[in-house]
């Protein structure tokens, strides 16, 4: 049952409520009207091709055009030093590095050679 534990005089007018509802819901359409006046980000939408075939119509960054799902926000570094810090971000141990698998390599052929040709080398 509605408005149980409120007692007669606490409730609110119906003519009220839908008063209030009135200017509520005119402030949220003048606030719908000032957002679409506002051009977030870029000046124009995305437009990269989705998977529906259809454009995107996300707003875009102002740097390239693209939304923050079609390549807006970052493509990662560019620079040989954004590169290399990369690079050197995802370093584990080395132990697949170019210069570990060649010692690797010479180790391997010694080895071989040794046991082709024995210690009287
Ligand atoms: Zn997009």
């Amino acid at each position: 049952m509605p408005w149980t534990g409120q007692k007669r005089e606490e409730r609110i007018p119906i003519r009220d409520i839908l008063r209030m509802f009135r200017e509520w819901s005119k402030a949220r359409a003048g606030d719908e009207k000032n957002k679409t006046e506002v051009i977030p980000h870029g000046s124009q939408p995305c437009g990269a091709k989705t998977r529906a075939g259809t454009h995107c119509k996300n707003w875009g960054m102002p740097k390239n055009g693209r939304c923050r799902m079609h390549g807006g926000k970052s493509t990662g570094p560019r620079t040989p030093e954004g590169l290399e810090r990369i690079r050197k971000a995802n370093w584990k141990h080395g132990r697949y590095s170019k210069e570990e698998r060649e010692s690797r390599d010479r180790i391997r052929f010694l080895r071989l050679c040794l046991r082709v040709f024995g210690t009287g080398l």
